[in-house]
């Protein structure tokens, strides 16, 4: 292939629609041009990227048994309805494109498959004798993200790697599972990507394994905790971990728990208050008020009470609240705080934020417009656990000091609602304590128990002749994310630092002086030899100066540059390593012996060839 004909525009400056390296770089370098937010055309030499991360998921998907398909990306609505995934996919926060057809007939456009896949394996899987089936595609997908960004990192078009598993039993499930845990591992190390695995969110299904593999990037969204033995890390979103101690308030329960006023005139925040009274925040607990939205059109507001010093994490409360509410009000699709606007819309009584406590009434709620009359409360296992506490009095300016939750005629169950924090001590051991790094999800695997066979009625028939849904898993690529995922982590000042294994080729070939014969006819003659032994080589055949090619050489990120220049006459060339960095002189006859056996290896990335 020759530069020349790539219709390549490189970019001396970063474009401002980027903010982080991995974004500016493609876009610099011309891998990729945006069409409409979070819509991207793949270049000619982005696509040899990602044809490249699609072989290597393919070959490790195979050697691991699955079955590569291909499935509609128009899915009917009624298959969604079925599994009751409709409308939290197409209402309030749901990612899901949908449009209707000429006979009014409702579609959506596939952000994942499950419901495709189940509604076949239903048809098609009748005996235990035909399982275990794995089946994967590599297939765009389509989400309306409420924030796409970062370019392919957050797509609302973007390439997936989607598997799916159907089982006779859990064992079997499992079995599955770890055989896809070590094909990711595979897959990233050939990629040249270093990659932590961590326990992810299974949502309310919980129980159930799930695993997400995250390239360590400070640019990535998630936050990963880990602990420095190596034995816990997990997705903030998921991660548990022991809260500090809390120090028991002076003085313990006072007035039988109920609580001694305590004046805090314009103490509404954690910190006036313990500021105004040498309290503690582990010795307050905090109320949030939050109103959830549900697929029912039911809206339940919530009073979710925490320690002072937690806080809390939005994921664990959503999987509380479906667990609770899930089964008789449909998903989950909407979390909102609690506002005084919103008391007001309803037309109920201001409350006193700041001044809230656990054993607010629900009589306040009485006479509002459409929500539920009264709270679903939920409280932390921190606050559940403290014996007397400071808490709102529920009045402006008023607190109660001292107070108990059967004091306050409250019987609490606590939950496990809190965010993880960096420094946390760890639950395998108090010794470790938990470190914070950030990371960009480029897989996920996930035992999904029954959730959708049992939803869909897909059953097969049992060893034992009875009817049961399958035991499923699920296990996801994001590909195109994967592939700027390893620009994040393979860059440098001057541009790209592609891993051979997924570079869109292996070496660039500069002629310093096309119009130079000698040269031009070196260069040829490499050109064809390297091609000959089996290189991807890309010729810089355009008549810039030497300096422009090679500064576009670098931002590209091919590993190898061979330059042809003034040495030509001599018969000697230099070899570039793009990193790290590293040039040497030599004869031309002498490139394919030196070089071959460099590209072979790398060929497997970080795996051993
Ligand atoms: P995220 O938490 O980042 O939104 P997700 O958990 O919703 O992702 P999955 O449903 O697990 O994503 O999808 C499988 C894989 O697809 C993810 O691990 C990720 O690599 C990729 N992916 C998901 N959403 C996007 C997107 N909008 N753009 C690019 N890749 C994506
Ligand atoms: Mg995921």
């Amino acid at each position: 292939m020759r530069v020349s004909r790539l219709m390549l525009v490189t970019l001396r400056d970063d474009p401002a629609e980027a903010e982080i390296p991995s974004h500016k770089l493609l876009l610099r370098a011309g891998y990729i041009r945006r069409l409409a937010p979070g819509i991207f055309a793949y270049m000619p030499l982005m696509w040899r990227v990602l044809r490249k991360v699609s072989r290597v998921v393919r070959e490790e998907m195979d050697a691991a048994g699955a079955l590569e398909t291909l499935l509609p990306q128009l899915q009917p609505a009624e298959l969604w309805r079925r599994s009751g995934r409709w409308a939290g996919y197409t209402a309030g926060e749901g990612i899901m494109f949908h449009l209707e057809d000429r006979q009014q007939r409702e579609l959506g456009l596939g952000p994942t498959h499950e419901e495709v896949v189940t509604a076949l394996a239903a048809d098609l899987l009748r005996s235990y004798r035909q399982l275990p089936v794995n089946l994967y595609q590599i297939q765009t997908k389509f989400r309306d993200e409420i924030r796409p960004r970062f370019g392919l990192m957050r797509g609302r078009e973007f390439i997936m790697k989607d598997a799916y598993s159907f089982h006779a039993d859990e064992a079997s499930l499992a079995e599955t599972y770890g055989a896809m845990d070590l094909a990711y591992r595979r897959i990233f190390d050939r990629c040249g990507l270093r990659t932590v695995a961590v326990e992810a969110d299974s949502g309310a299904i919980g129980g159930s394994a799930s695993q997400e593999f995250m390239v360590t990037a400070d640019a990535g969204e998630d936050l990963i905790l880990a602990s420095a033995d190596g034995r816990y890390a997990a997705n903030q979103e998921r991660a548990q971990s022991l809260a500090a101690e809390a120090i028991p308030l002076a003085g313990g329960v006072l007035a039988g728990g109920a609580g001694q006023p305590l004046a805090t005139p314009a103490q509404a925040t954690i910190d006036d208050l313990c500021a105004g009274h040498g309290l503690e925040p582990s010795q307050v607990v905090k109320v949030l008020l939050l109103l959830a939205r549900l697929e029912d059109g039911s809206d339940q507001p919530l009073l979710v009470a925490l320690r002072g010093d937690q806080q809390l994490n939005e994921v664990k409360l959503a999987n509380a609240v479906t667990t609770r509410l899930g089964a008789s009000h449909g998903a989950l699709l909407e979390l909102t705080p609690l506002t005084p606007t919103l008391l007001e819309r309803q037309g109920l009584a201001p409350l006193p934020f700041g001044f809230l406590g656990p054993q607010l009434g629900d009589g306040l709620l009485a006479g509002s417009g459409s929500w539920a009359p009264c709270f679903l409360r939920l409280v932390d296992h921190t606050a559940a656990e403290l014996e007397s506490f400071v808490c709102g009095a529920n009045q402006p300016d008023l607190h109660l000091l001292g107070a108990s939750w059967a004091g306050l005629g409250l019987s609490v169950e606590g939950l496990d609602l809190r965010s993880a924090q960096p420094g946390d001590r760890c639950c395998h051991d108090p010794l470790q304590r938990l470190e914070a790094s950030r990371g960009i999800e480029v897989g996920h695997i996930f035992q999904l128990g029954r959730k959708y066979s049992s939803a869909m009625e897909a059953c097969f028939t049992s060893e034992a002749g009875t009817s049961e849904p399958f035991w499923m898993g699920c296990y996801g690529i994001g590909v195109s994310r994967l592939a700027q995922a390893a620009v994040e982590q393979h860059h440098d000042a001057n541009g790209i630092c592609w891993p051979l294994a997924i570079a869109p080729f292996e070496v660039l070939l500069v002629p310093a002086n096309a119009a130079d014969p000698v040269q031009a006819a070196l260069a040829q003659r490499l050109y064809g030899e390297l091609q000959q032994a089996g290189v991807e080589v890309l010729l810089d055949d355009r008549a810039e100066r030497a300096g422009v090619k090679f500064k576009d050489g670098d931002l590209l990120g091919i590993p190898w540059r061979v330059v042809v220049g003034r040495g030509a006459g001599d018969g000697r060339i230099e070899l570039v390593e793009r990193s790290p960095a590293h040039s040497q002189e030599l004869p031309a006859d002498g490139l394919l012996a030196l070089l071959l056996p460099r590209i072979e290896q790398q060929r497997w990335g970080l795996l051993e060839a």
